[in-house]
C-alpha cells in the first residue's frame, strides 16, 4: 500500500522503515530539512538498532523522505499523524497534532480518492474524534466516515529495541471511526498474520496506550519506595528483597524441564534513580491532567510521578552520607542516556544528578557510551568534562555515579579494582555485585 508518515522521530523514521521492509511504499515527511536530507542519503538522524540497514536497503526505492506534506498525502492511501506530543507543564501539547491535521486536511481537499489518516502519536483519550477528526474536515470541507476515514493506532515501540519490537510486536491495536477505516489499516498490517489485533474505537485505543505506559511506571515507582524504604531502615537490601519476590508463582513459572520462566515485567520490578525518556514521564503527567479536567482525580498515577521525580535525588544524598562535602568533589556520572541501547537524553534522571552535583560544587565528569554528542547539547557542556572510555572516566575521580545501565558498566569492578585509592561507586540501577567493588553504595541499599 501507498503510505505517508508526517513526523520523521523516533515513532514515524521506525515505522516508516519498517512498513517499507515488510513491502509497502513509504513516504516520510518533516518540517526539518536536516532530518529529510540525511534520511535521504540513507543516513539515520536517531540511534536506533537495525534503522541504518533498513535505510540503506529502502531509501530510494520503497522508502524517501521529503519536506512537501501536501504531494506526500495526494501519493498515498495511508497517513500516519507520528509528530511530538509534548507535556506543556499542565496539559498533553497537542499544537503539532493540530497543525499536522490542518496541513493533511488541507491536501485532501483535493484529493477524490478515500483516504485514511490515522493518529500514531499518543494523545490523550477523546484527542483523535474531537480535535484530530473536525480539524480534518474543516480543512477539507469533506465528511470524516464518507471522503476519509480516520484511525488510531497507538505505538508501542521501545527506543533501543525499537525496529524489533515493531517487526516483531505483541499486539496491534486498530481504532477506528467505522469498519471502512479499521480494515484500510487491518489490510496494512497483514504482513503481521498471528499477532494479536484488538480492534476498537479511537478512544479505547488511546486508553489501551497510557494504561499500558501507566502500569509500567506505577510499577517503577513501587520498588523504588520499597527501596528507599529499605535504604532508610537499614540492615535489609531491596535486591534481596526483590529476589524473594520476583520468585513467586506468578512472577517465575516452573518450567517442566526443572527450569524456571522469569516474566519479563519483573524488570520493572527494580529499585533504581527513577524513569525517564520521552513516554513514561509525559503519558503519565498527561494522563493524571486529562482525569483532573475530566472530574476524576488520579492520586495514585500523582504520586507514581511524585516518587519517580525525587528518586534522582538519592544519589545525592548516598554521596552526601558518604563525603564531609560535595563541594570540590571529583564524580563522574556513567550513564547519560535515559537508558541503555539509546542516544536519547529525554527526561534522563542523569540530568537533574548532573545540575544537582555542579550546584552543590562538585567537579564532575562524565561518560556514556552513545549519547555523548545528544547529552552536550542538554547538560552544561562547559562545566562537565567528558571522558573518552570507561577506563579513563574511572581514573582521579572520588565517586563514580551509575546512573544507565549500559551493559558496558559490568566491567566497572575489574576496572576499579586497580585504582587506588579506588572511587566509591553509587549503584544507581543496583547492576553491579556489590560484594565485587571495594566502596559500594546504591538505591535500597
Ligand atoms: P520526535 O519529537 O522524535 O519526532 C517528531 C517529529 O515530528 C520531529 O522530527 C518534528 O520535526 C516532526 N514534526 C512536527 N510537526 C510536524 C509537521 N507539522 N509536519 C511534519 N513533521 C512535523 O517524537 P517521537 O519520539 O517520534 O514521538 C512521536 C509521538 O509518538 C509522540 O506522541 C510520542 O509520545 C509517541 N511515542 C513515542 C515513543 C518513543 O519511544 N519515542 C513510543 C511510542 C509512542
Amino acid at each position: 500500500m501507498k503510505v505517508s508518515i508526517i513526523g520523521t522521530g523516533y515513532v514515524g523514521l521506525v515505522t516508516g522503515a519498517c512498513f517499507a521492509e515488510v513491502g509497502h511504499d513509504v513516504v516520510c515527511v518533516d518540517v526539518d530539512r536536516d532530518k529529510v536530507d540525511r534520511i535521504n542519503r540513507g543516513e539515520t538522524p536517531i540511534y536506533e538498532v537495525g534503522l541504518e540497514d533498513l535505510l540503506r536497503r529502502h531509501v530510494g526505492k520503497r522508502l524517501r523522505a521529503t519536506t512537501d506534506l501536501r504531494a506526500a498525502i495526494l501519493a498515498s492511501e495511508v497517513t500516519f499523524i507520528a509528530v511530538g506530543t509534548p507535556f506543556d507543564g499542565e496539559h498533553i501539547d497537542l499544537t503539532y497534532i493540530r497543525q499536522a491535521a490542518r496541513d493533511i486536511g488541507a491536501a485532501l481537499r483535493d484529493k477524490r480518492e478515500y483516504h485514511v489518516v490515522v493518529v500514531k502519536s499518543t494523545v490523550v483519550p477523546g484527542t483523535t474524534d474531537d480535535v484530530v477528526r473536525p480539524v480534518l474536515e474543516e480543512a477539507s470541507a469533506k465528511r470524516a466516515g464518507v471522503d476519509f476515514g480516520v484511525g488510531m493506532n497507538p505505538e508501542f515501540l521501545t527506543e533501543g529495541v525499537a525496529v524489533g519490537d515493531f517487526m516483531e510486536p505483541d499486539r496491534i491495536v486498530i481504532g477506528g471511526i467505522d469498519e471502512r477505516a479499521t480494515d484500510v489499516l487491518a489490510q496494512l498490517y497483514a504482513s503481521f498474520p498471528n499477532v494479536p489485533v484488538i480492534r476498537t474505537n479511537n478512544k479505547t485505543a488511546e486508553m489501551v496506550k497510557y494504561t499500558s505506559n501507566a502500569v509500567l511506571a506505577a510499577l517503577i515507582s513501587f520498588s523504588n519506595e520499597i527501596g528507599n524504604l529499605c535504604a532508610q531502615l537499614g540492615g535489609v537490601d531491596v535486591v534481596d528483597v526483590m529476589r524473594g519476590v520476583h520468585a513467586a508463582r506468578y512472577f517465575t513459572t516452573p518450567l517442566k524441564d526443572g527450569g524456571s520462566a522469569v516474566a519479563p515485567i519483573t524488570s520493572f520490578l527494580y529499585a533504581g534513580c527513577g524513569f525517564g525518556g520521552s513516554c513514561l514521564p509525559k503519558d503519565v503527567k498527561a494522563l493524571v491532567a486529562h482525569g483532573e479536567a475530566a472530574g476524576q482525580p488520579m492520586p495514585l498515577l500523582d504520586t507514581v510521578i511524585k516518587i519517580n521525580s525525587r528518586q534522582p535525588q538519592k544519589i545525592i544524598e548516598i554521596l552526601e552520607r558518604n563525603f564531609a562535602s560535595l563541594d570540590g568533589l571529583r564524580v563522574c556520572v556513567l550513564g547519560l542516556a535515559f537508558k541503555p541501547d539509546t542516544d536519547d537524553m529525554r527526561e534522563s534522571p542523569a540530568i537533574p544528578i548532573v545540575r544537582e552535583l555542579l550546584a552543590r560544587g562538585a567537579v564532575v565528569s562524565a561518560f556514556d557510551p552513545v549519547a555523548m554528542e545528544a547529552a552536550r547539547r542538554v547538560l552544561p557542556a562547559e562545566r562537565v568534562r567528558f571522558m573518552e572510555n570507561l577506563q579513563s572516566a574511572l581514573q582521579e575521580i572520588d565517586a563514580a555515579v551509575l546512573v544507565t545501565s549500559w551493559e558496558i558498566f559490568r566491567e566497572i569492578p575489574d576496572i576499579v579494582r586497580k585504582i587506588e585509592p579506588p572511587p566509591l561507586i553509587v549503584d544507581g540501577r543496583r547492576m553491579l555485585e556489590k560484594r565485587l567493588v571495594a566502596r559500594y553504595a546504591g538505591i535500597g541499599l
